[in-house]
């Protein structure tokens, strides 16, 4: 029916075409691509297929280059559990507010702004952790400037420490660590600082390149000096943006109020949201009808960088979805209209990961450089050896990254790294768990499992040759 009507044919003559095809089709029946290319040169029309992509694209208003002011950075606490990340956003949260409103009066929005000492500001995410961080990459939104990696001075360096560094590091993240705990007995800042050196992570006092400090979270000691850190960092990013265009933004939560309808929490990262504002984000539209900061007071315009709690929406876009103010309510409205129909169609994925089959035939074509492998193994001994070795298999045309290795079974957020990254993952005598397992069919994320490292090897290695036979 909907090929019929672009080519302004009778939807019996289609029917008929395609049962000359040999096919039997009704008159609501989808059609694959070759039967579309077929069907319509019958009548003389030549299909040219655009990606969903290209169909849902807005063209964002750009920066004026003279309208670029400083913007604060927005700052991503993550590390071990337990080793502090809740205590010191709750310390920094504390310390922000004014006295005597002490408690009780900041709202949990999902990101909150601090003005320190010396009157500059810092926006913090306020869900800590690299899973909150990641799950927001791998649906295309890089929203974090700095990330605050802590490790408790009177632990180790532990996994998730590693994994926490390896997300920052592979989302191209600047780090400033955290040294916490410092008032314990135990403590013992410097096995850290050696810890972190063995992983090459050297720290400028030791005469290396990340910033590092020595805190208690828990005491509220040198939290002043982390922040003051993390501006210097912030510095160096010369971070910049143009209040006076369109707001965009990113979601951060999303949810339904019985009072309140639709209620979206949403970072602003360019422009100035004001109330009144059309905006878009995902398949929802609305215009603004009131924003409230983070300690429940309405604003009416809210800036780069800054948080805000938004009324107005007719739907919950998912966390990471982008967010535009749109000059048209039409527009608006087709554009979310027209996502929708694209969800149905083919659910959300817009975006297809690498996969082993994949590789050869992108390098092939000349746009594919890099291909991100992640490392997941039984022992370390095999995945020292193993990553090692798959990065030799870089040549000249590609390179081969180990963007994060571990001891331990394929997990969540090894998926979603991968999906983030577009990375494939590699398990030597490891399986994927079971959510893990479910969300990489979902984000259709290759999983390669193996046992003898020789093969793992030999398989990459015709992969990238072009010689891998598909799988059956
Ligand atoms: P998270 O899991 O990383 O969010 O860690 P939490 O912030 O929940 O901290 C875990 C535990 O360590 C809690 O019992 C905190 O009170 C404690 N803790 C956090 N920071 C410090 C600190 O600087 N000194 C001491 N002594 N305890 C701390």
């Amino acid at each position: 029916n909907e090929l019929a009507n672009m080519m302004d044919v009778q939807v019996n003559q289609i029917i008929s075409t395609c049962m000359s095809l040999g096919m039997f089709v009704s008159i609501n029946q989808r059609l694959d691509a070759e039967t579309l290319s077929l069907v319509a040169e019958e009548f003389g029309y030549t299909i040219e297929f655009v990606s969903a992509d290209v169909a849902e694209s807005i063209i964002e208003e750009e920066d004026k280059e003279e309208d670029m002011i400083s913007r604060p950075p927005i700052v991503t606490v993550m590390g071990h559990v337990d080793h502090g990340k809740t205590s010191l956003l709750d310390h920094i949260r504390k310390a922000n507010v004014i006295a005597g409103e002490a408690g009780g009066i900041t709202q949990h929005i999902g990101a909150y702004s601090v003005k320190i000492e010396s009157g500059r500001q810092i926006t913090f995410l306020d869900t800590p952790g690299h899973e909150a961080f990641t799950a927001m990459r791998a649906r295309g939104a890089q929203i974090t400037d700095i990330a605050i990696i802590i490790v408790a001075a009177d632990d180790n360096v532990m996994p998730q420490t590693v994994e926490a560094i390896n997300h920052a590091s592979a989302a191209g993240v600047p780090i400033v660590f955290a040294i916490n705990k410092i008032d314990k007995p135990g403590a013992n800042p410097d096995r850290i600082r050696e810890e972190l050196a063995n992983m090459n992570y050297l720290v400028e006092d030791w005469g290396g390149k990340y910033q590092c400090q020595e805190i208690s979270a828990k005491n509220g000691v040198n939290i002043e000096d982390l922040l003051e850190k993390v501006l210097l960092e912030a510095d160096l990013l010369e971070l910049k943006a143009d209040p006076k265009k369109r707001a965009v933004g990113s979601v951060i939560e999303s949810s339904l109020d019985k009072g309140r309808g639709f209620v979206t929490t949403l970072l602003v990262q360019g422009g100035t949201l004001r109330v009144g504002d059309m905006m878009l984000s995902g398949s929802h539209i609305g215009h603004v009808k009131a924003m409230f900061n983070e300690r429940n007071q309405k604003v009416e315009a809210v800036g780069p960088s800054e948080p805000a709690l938004v009324l107005g929406l007719n739907g919950a876009p998912q966390a990471g979805e982008r967010i535009n103010v749109m000059e048209d309510e039409r527009e608006a409205k087709d554009i979310a209209t027209k996502r929708e129909q694209l969800q149905r169609e083919q659910g959300m994925r817009t975006k297809k990961h690498i996969t082993l089959d994949e590789i050869g035939r992108r390098i092939a074509i000349g746009n594919f450089q890099e291909l991100n492998v992640i490392v997941k193994g039984d022992v370390d001994g095999s995945i020292e050896a193993l990553s090692d070795s798959l990065i030799k298999l870089s040549t000249e045309e590609i390179q081969v990254n180990v963007i994060h290795k571990a001891v331990g079974q394929i997990s969540e957020s090894d998926i979603m790294l991968a999906a983030a990254s577009n990375a494939i993952v590699v398990g030597f005598q490891v399986r994927p768990s079971l959510t893990a397992r479910r969300i990489a069919e979902k984000e259709e994320i290759d999983i390669r499992l193996y046992s003898i490292i020789y093969d793992a090897i030999e398989e990459l290695k015709s992969a990238m040759e072009g010689m891998l036979s598909p799988e059956i």
